[in-house]
């Protein structure tokens, strides 16, 4: 933890639809990790913050539950135009806060913009059901209610479009919502607040206390906390998870990943190596939906593996908000360290270095280059982990049998490509790959709002997907009544 310094921003949390000053005794220096220079201070607020802060939450969705969804969209719809008046500046502060460059940042903004579109359905996707005659003169309808507080844990790596999967939807379904945001990127929750309430939103629907674990644990415990959405890295979400559940919630936890793309000897080689450049390499591989293994067919590796190192050594390396850099750099010295060291166990443990990224990146930021290694085993380190930074691993294989039993042998299970020009291939790759999210001929499979978002195996755990109808189901109950109207005498 850093001394407080008087010259940056000490970050307030937004409680009751006020500025609160946080009573924290600790900070945490948050940084533009391309410059590694602090922009602000977010607070380690303490859990006494965050329980005043559901307990708002709790009082102000006695009124919000009541207010009819058709009002509550049409504050969806203000925030959705406030969000593209202000894009540009929304992808210029993830940019400085996360690192990637501003074509991603925009790119993130509009994905969260397309959560809020979908939310603003919200009265369609609160209808019920019905049947009107089960039995003589008896009807059964199914209605759906809002569960109450709902509690939101974000990463540091999509810091609007993450927490643009949670608090929306579980607004707009009449929910009140506590977001803490990652301590790493903290800045653009706030931004978000203060738009969501230009909007129209009234006090103490949307809550964010900044923090660590005193503040997730705050919101895992507290019993007027009914939900719980998260988002991070797989021991965390395990843990979110089980105390969650433990306390009597419905969680849902979309953790870590590790994600195999599959090059077949028939696959279109340049539109196979752009994509897998870009999944590999951009954000600086930290996206739960980076490619980070490729398992290619013999016959196609070595033209694919030129190809790639080739595009990887003339990569622009620099500030996100240079227009010509692709590769930004990783969040913290800790995880610029951490990817050394992976890169260092992979020459150890055999692998070969084909592109090296140790040395190629400027000195300034927390970066490291495009980093590639061939001949890549399932017991190496580099195979296993999830090593979240710009290192990509080849695997060799002689078919898609082989590719889809060696990335099955990974925990992880969240996304997964396949390149090819065979429909047979691409059928037999969907009924056997273990994953959530497949990607066919293209490189990020992530999924437009309204589909759901979750892997299988040890990236996900819960029973609803963030994203899509599965989200309507999480955020709500439901209430099924059946009346027995007996018919009128007219006699
Ligand atoms: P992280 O797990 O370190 O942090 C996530 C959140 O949990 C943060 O808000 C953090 O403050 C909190 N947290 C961290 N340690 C905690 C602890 N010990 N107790 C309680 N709370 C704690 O994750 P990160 O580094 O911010 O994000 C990267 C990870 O998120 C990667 O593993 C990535 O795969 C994953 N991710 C997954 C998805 C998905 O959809 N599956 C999407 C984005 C990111």
């Amino acid at each position: 933890m850093a001394e407080v310094v008087t010259q940056v921003e000490k970050l307030k949390n937004y409680i009751n639809g006020e500025w609160v000053e946080s009573k924290a005794t600790q900070f945490e220096d948050v940084y533009d990790p391309a410059k590694k220079e602090v922009i602000a201070q977010v607070p380690i607020s303490t859990k006494e913050e965050v329980d005043h802060a559901i307990e708002v939450a709790a009082q102000a969705f006695e009124s919000w539950k009541a207010v009819p969804v058709q009002k509550r969209a049409r504050i969806l719809f203000n925030f959705q135009q406030l969000l593209q008046k202000n894009k540009d500046e929304l992808a210029r502060i993830i940019t400085i806060e996360n690192g990637k460059n501003l074509t991603e940042a925009l790119g993130e903004v509009g994905r969260g913009i397309e959560n809020v579109e979908f939310a603003a359905g919200a009265p369609t996707l609160m209808m019920g059901d019905s049947l009107a005659t089960i039995a003589a003169d008896v009807e059964i309808t199914n209605y759906r209610y809002p569960i109450g507080v709902v509690g939101g844990i974000t990463p540091f790596n999509f810091p609007m479009m993450v927490p643009c999967w949670m608090f929306p939807m579980a607004i707009a379904v009449g929910n009140t919502f506590v977001l803490k945001p990652s301590e790493r990127t903290p800045l653009l929750a706030n931004r978000l607040a203060e738009l969501f309430e230009e909007a129209g939103l009234p006090k103490g629907v949307f809550n964010i206390v900044h923090g660590a674990h005193d503040v997730v644990n705050g919101l895992l415990d507290h019993p007027e906390v009914k939900g719980i959405s998260f988002v991070g890295s797989q021991p965390v979400g395990e843990y979110v998870y089980k105390r969650g559940s433990e306390k009597l919630k419905r969680v849902q936890a979309l953790t870590g990943a590790k994600n195999h793309s599959v090059v077949l000897n028939d696959a279109d080689l340049e539109l196979a190596v752009t994509n897998v450049f870009a999944s590999a390499f951009g954000s600086a591989g930290e996206r739960c939906m980076a490619c980070s293994v490729v398992t290619v067919e013999e016959g196609i590796a070595d033209a694919f593996l030129d190809k790639l190192v080739e595009k990887a050594k003339t990569v622009k390396i620099g500030h996100g908000l240079d227009e010509e850099v692709f590769l930004g750099p990783v969040i913290r010295e800790q995880n610029q360290q951490r990817t050394l060291g992976y890169i260092q166990k992979g020459v150890e443990e055999g692998a070969k270095l084909v592109c090296d990224g140790r040395n190629n990146a400027p000195e300034k930021g927390y970066f490291v280059g495009p980093t590639i290694f061939d001949e890549v085993t399932t017991d190496m380190s580099i195979w296993k982990d999830e090593i979240f930074a710009p290192v990509l691993s080849i695997v060799r294989v002689k078919n898609l049998k082989e590719a889809v039993e060696t990335a099955n042998q990974s925990p992880f299970a969240n996304g997964a490509c396949l390149y090819t020009s065979n429909a047979s291939a691409i059928r037999y790759f969907r009924e056997n790959i273990d994953a959530g999210m497949l990607g066919i001929n293209l490189g990020v499979p992530a999924p437009m709002a309204f589909f759901p978002f979750s892997g299988w195996k040890s990236s996900f755990y819960g029973t609803l997907p963030a994203n899509g109808k599965d989200s309507v189901e999480f955020y709500t109950r439901k209430k099924v009544v059946t009346a027995n109207y007996k018919a009128p005498s007219f006699d």
